[in-house]
C-alpha cells in the first residue's frame, strides 16, 4: 500500500484501493499572518402560517419591533441566541412589509457560516411558536416589496492593525486592504454564483434594489456589490468590508470562502483599489457606466463553469458538483415564472 492510500474491503471481499480524502485545503490568510473575522447579516420574511402575510409596516420602525408580529418572536429569538451562544448583535424591521434582519457579530469564518446555519434554525424555532414561518428566499413573494439578502462582513488585520483603517487611502484604507477590495471584485462576475444560489437570486440582484448589483465599491454604498463600512462609532467592530450580493440560497460555507479567497488573491497580487462610486452607480454618465454583475442563472453558471479561478479554489470535485445541481436546476425549473419560482421555493431555505 503506497502512502496516502487506504485498503477498504470491496463489495465482493476484494480489498479495493482508494485515495485518502485529500487534506481540507487552507485559506492560506493566517498562513500570510493576516487575521479573519467574518460577520453575516440575514434578512427574512415572516409569513403566517396559511401562507400569507401583511399587515401595516413601518420600514426601520420601532412599531414593527413592538407589535404582535416582531414582540413575542424577537424576544424568544433573542433568548435562544443566548441559550446558544449565537453573536446577535442587532434585530430590526426592514423596509418590506413583515420583514426583519438580524446582524450576526464577527468570528472566525467557520464559525460564521455555522452561526448563519444556526441563526436560521432558531428563527425558525421562534417563528414557530407564535405562528410564523420565515422566508430567507431572495424573493419570497412577488408581491412583497422588498427581496431578502444575507450580507457578509469581514475584516483583515495584520499585527493587530486592521488593512481597512488607519491608512493613507480612502477612508483611512491600506494598500493591503485596497488590493483586498480589488481582488473581490475582479473575481466577482465570475464567482457570482457561489453567492447568489438559485434561479431566484436574479429576481433580487437588480439595480435600485439595494442588493448591490453594480461591480463596484464605495462608502456604505448600497448600490454597490462591496460596500465599505469605515471605522466609525456606528461601527463598534471596526471598519469592514460587505459583501452585498449574496443571499441566503448560496452555501455559506462555500460563499465565504469564495469572498475570502478572491480578497486574499488580490492581496498575492498586490493590486492596486480600484475608484470609488459614490452616489448611485445607474445615475453615471454613459462613459463612466459600472456593469452590471451577471443575474441571469444560465450566464451565471456559464461563466462560473468557465472560470479557472473557481477551479483553484473549490477544487474538481466541487465545482462539477454544484454545476451538475444548479444546471439541473435551470432545466428543470427555467422557464418558470418569478411567482411560480417564489412560491416553489418559498421556504427551501427555511429550517
Ligand atoms: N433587502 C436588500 C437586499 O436584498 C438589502 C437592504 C439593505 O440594504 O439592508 O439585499
Ligand atoms: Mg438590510
Amino acid at each position: 500500500m503506497g502512502a496516502g492510500r487506504v485498503h477498504r474491503a470491496g463489495r465482493h471481499g476484494l480489498a479495493a484501493e482508494h485515495p485518502r480524502p485529500a487534506a481540507p485545503r487552507r485559506l492560506g490568510l493566517g498562513a500570510d499572518g493576516i487575521d479573519t473575522l467574518v460577520g453575516c447579516e440575514l434578512e427574512f420574511t415572516l409569513f403566517d402560517a396559511d401562507g400569507t402575510m401583511g399587515g401595516p409596516w413601518s420600514a426601520y420602525g420601532l412599531g414593527p419591533v413592538l407589535a404582535d408580529a416582531g414582540s413575542g418572536f424577537l424576544r424568544d429569538l433573542a433568548t435562544l441566541a443566548e441559550t446558544t451562544g449565537l453573536p446577535l448583535d442587532q434585530a430590526h424591521a426592514e423596509y418590506g412589509t413583515r420583514q426583519f434582519e438580524i446582524s450576526l457579530g464577527p468570528t472566525d469564518p467557520l464559525t460564521a457560516a455555522d452561526n448563519v446555519v444556526l441563526a436560521r434554525i432558531l428563527i425558525g424555532r421562534a417563528a414557530e411558536r407564535h405562528g410564523f414561518r420565515p422566508s430567507f428566499s431572495p424573493l419570497s413573494s412577488t408581491e412583497a416589496n422588498a427581496a431578502n439578502g444575507a450580507h457578509q462582513h469581514f475584516s483583515f488585520t495584520r499585527d493587530g492593525a486592521s488593512l481597512f483603517s488607519g491608512g493613507t487611502g480612502p477612508h483611512g484604507i491600506r494598500p493591503e486592504g485596497g488590493a483586498a477590495i480589488a481582488g473581490l471584485l475582479r473575481r466577482l462576475p465570475e464567482f457570482i454564483g457561489f453567492h447568489a444560489g438559485s434561479l431566484l437570486s436574479g429576481a433580487r440582484l437588480l439595480p435600485g434594489h439595494w442588493s448591490g448589483a453594480h461591480a463596484c465599491w464605495g462608502l456604505e454604498n448600497r448600490e454597490a456589490a462591496v460596500r465599505f463600512c469605515a471605522a466609525t462609532a456606528g461601527n463598534p467592530h471596526g471598519a469592514s468590508v460587505e459583501l452585498k450580493v449574496v443571499d441566503a440560497s448560496a452555501n455559506p460555507y462555500l460563499s465565504i470562502a469564495a469572498m475570502l479567497w478572491a480578497a486574499h488573491e488580490g492581496i498575492r497580487d498586490e493590486l492596486a483599489l480600484p475608484v470609488e462610486v459614490t452616489g448611485d452607480p445607474a445615475a453615471l454618465p454613459a462613459g463612466a457606466a459600472v456593469p452590471l454583475l451577471p443575474n441571469e442563472q444560465s450566464e451565471v453558471l456559464a461563466v462560473l463553469g468557465a472560470s479557472t479561478a473557481a477551479v483553484d479554489f473549490a477544487g474538481e470535485d466541487i465545482m462539477t458538483a454544484l454545476l451538475a445541481v444548479r444546471g439541473h436546476e435551470v432545466e428543470v425549473y427555467g422557464a418558470a415564472s418569478a411567482a411560480a419560482l417564489a412560491e416553489r421555493f418559498r421556504f427551501t431555505w427555511s429550517m
